[in-house]
């Protein structure tokens, strides 16, 4: 029993050491997103913002489900409560991949400074550091939701780096491939959203 509340409190400590980096480093993004008007920072920092909405709706049901006598009950709201976020995450995720096809045909200039640079791949490295972190501490304490937060989160680096890459590209080349970061964020966006009404679809790989 109490290295089972050791194993939570671990799990918790984690999840909101990974909540607050994902909110500060979206808030970063958005503001850089802004100022250089670059579409593909700002799909990167909106999946910033998705994934920073997700990890609370984990920890919530975490909580609820360790806590709720009434099992039933509770499984009851964190389903509606979850189905409502996912219909959201859904909407946005469609809401920009339209934005991001309409780019293909008609692309924004995007405005890079060294700043922007310097934010993007320190967001690179933070984002890789926690996915280490979430990683090891879900390794130790044996959690799958952790693990598998971990997995997203290193991806989550990865499609930054793709950000980053767009971003080079461009100031080297002058070849905008923005829009299309974008449309592959976007579709990532719409899966975490049916990853959320069918949370089995992405429990099977494991
Ligand atoms: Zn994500």
């Amino acid at each position: 029993m109490v290295e089972n509340l050791t194993h939570r409190k671990n799990v918790y400590k984690a999840g909101f050491i990974a909540i607050a980096i994902n909110l500060c480093l979206a808030a970063f993004k958005i503001t850089i997103g802004l100022i250089s008007n670059s579409l593909a920072i700002m799909s990167d920092a909106i999946h910033g913002v998705i994934d920073t909405l997700s990890g609370i709706i984990i920890v919530i049901s975490e909580k609820l489900g360790s806590t709720h006598k009434f099992k039933k009950n509770h499984e009851k709201i964190e389903h509606y409560g979850a189905l409502l976020i996912a219909a959201i995450i859904i909407i946005v995720g469609i809401h920009l991949l339209i934005e991001s096809i309409e780019s293909v045909i008609e692309p924004e200039q995007p405005e890079y400074s060294a700043p922007i640079i310097i934010i993007l791949i320190i967001s690179i490295i933070s984002k890789f550091i926690l996915g280490r972190f979430l990683r090891s501490t879900g390794q130790k304490v044996h959690s799958d939701t952790l693990i598998a937060s971990s997995v997203e989160t290193i991806n989550d680096s990865i499609i930054s780096s793709a950000v980053l890459l767009s971003a080079l590209i461009y100031l080297v080349w002058h070849i905008n491939i923005e829009s299309y970061i974008s449309i592959i964020i976007a579709i990532i966006i719409i899966k975490h959203g049916l990853e959320l009404i069918f949370p089995h679809f992405s429990k099977h790989h494991h």
